[in-house]
């Protein structure tokens, strides 16, 4: 059983999909693991640290591709139509690749891992059981992003956090919103209340509301029947109705001029993210304020953040980093590899020391796109 793991070429992508401790793993459960030079560089991860762990060091992503068995990626390959290297060029047919493939995102490329015989798992599909815990993705990436955006506020913010009583007056502490009450929003809030700010958090979730409050921080929804109801089975938000989200933004608009840092996580899988702050509430916040989007790259929560941009409008700083569980790179990579080790533990069989995938595993379901040359994901099936 060889393992490929590549170096990270997507813009603002510093993450690596092994560690040296997942590599020993791995050769543990039989493997042997080839790895493109460089590949942990951006994440303070030397070659010579993997090699000491027992890996391959190779010089292009083709000489770690050639006959690999898997193939294990942070984010999607590039293809030749991106306008550079064709990163699974090389890839035998029957490979598994796991990675974030963003198959909402990218469905063409789910058709081109079909075509090249390549059985693909993108792991940010991972059921939201128990047993998968270990190895959810966007749990332990969105809580590093929640932790990081409220630095970022606090960073950008003209002021300081925590009550302070000094003896040339008092400060007073900041007054911090997260919208989006997921695991982003629920680190953002413990960082926050940390830091010494009033925190409030709000989500259309009706669990979320013990949450937050168990955090120290006060709960602001309209809580009516519909929200009683807005929770999927997958413990995932609901779209909600056009009469609901015109309630709730006219609570938020009366939150939101009180707040000094707004952080917005909120998300809906497959979906653009939903319109949370309008320019009118932004037009309402005090000068220097200061909004976090996390939700940037899927459309934003604010109309005007930018992805990949810092911007102030109407006196507001917004905040639009793209892939911010990457600018903790070190521990998104510890964290994301552990979740990736995990998963591929599952598919190893413990006596022959191979690969054997058992499909009809519910975790396998969860996120195999393809098989066999074929589209096989209920979601993505044409
Ligand atoms: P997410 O990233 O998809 O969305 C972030 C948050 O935004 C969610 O809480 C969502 O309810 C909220 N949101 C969506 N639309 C909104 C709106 N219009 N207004 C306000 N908020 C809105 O969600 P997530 O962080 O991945 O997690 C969702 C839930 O799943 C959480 O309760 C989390 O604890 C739970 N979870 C369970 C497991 C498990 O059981 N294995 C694993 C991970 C997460």
């Amino acid at each position: 059983m060889k393992i490929a793991i590549l170096k990270e070429r997507r813009a603002d992508e510093k993450r690596c999909a092994a560690t040296p401790d997942t590599v020993k793993k791995y050769i543990s459960l039989g493997a042997e693991v080839c790895i493109e030079s460089g590949a942990g560089e951006s994440a303070a991860i030397a070659d010579p640290a993997f090699t000491a762990a027992g890996a391959t060091i190779v010089p292009e992503a083709a000489a770690a591709v050639a006959d690999a068995d898997l193939i294990l990626k942070v984010q999607r390959p590039l293809t030749a139509e991106e306008g550079g290297l064709d990163e699974l060029a090389g890839a035998k047919s029957g490979a598994l690749l796991a990675a974030i493939l963003n198959p909402h995102g990218a469905k063409d490329s789910i058709a081109g891992y079909a075509a090249k015989g390549v059985s693909a798992f993108a792991m940010e599909l991972m059921p939201r059981i128990t047993r998968a815990q270990a190895m959810d993705v966007l749990s332990s990436q969105s809580n590093l992003a929640g932790y990081k955006a409220v630095l970022d506020a606090a960073a950008e913010f003209g002021r300081a956090f925590p009550m302070m009583m000094t003896a040339a007056g008092t400060v007073a502490p900041a007054r911090v919103l997260v919208m989006g009450a997921g695991v982003a929003g629920l680190q953002a809030i413990a960082t926050a209340r940390r830091l010494g700010a009033i925190v409030s958090a709000t989500d259309v979730r009706p669990a979320a509301k013990e949450q937050v409050e168990s955090l120290g921080a006060s709960f602001v929804a309209v809580e009516d029947e519909e929200f009683k109801q807005a929770e999927t089975a997958g413990g995932y938000a609901k779209e909600m109705s056009d009469a609901y989200k015109a309630k709730q933004a006219a609570l938020i608009a009366e939150t939101i001029k009180k707040q000094d840092v707004v952080i917005t996580t909120a998300l809906i899988p497959g979906r653009k993210a939903p319109v949370l702050v309008s320019e009118e509430m932004v037009k309402s916040m005090k000068l220097g304020s200061v909004i976090v989007d996390l939700a940037v790259e899927q459309g934003g929560n604010c109309p005007l953040s930018e992805a990949g941009k810092v911007v102030v409008k109407h006196g507001v700083k917004l905040v639009g980093h793209n892939n911010v569980p990457s600018r903790l790179a070190v521990d998104a990579t510890a964290l994301y590899a552990r979740n990736l080790l995990n998963f591929v533990t599952l598919l190893v069989d413990k006596e022959s020391k191979a690969l054997k995938v058992n499909w009809e595993d519910e975790i396998v379901k969860g996120v195999a796109l393809t098989r066999d040359g074929q589209i096989i994901h209920p979601a993505f099936k044409a």
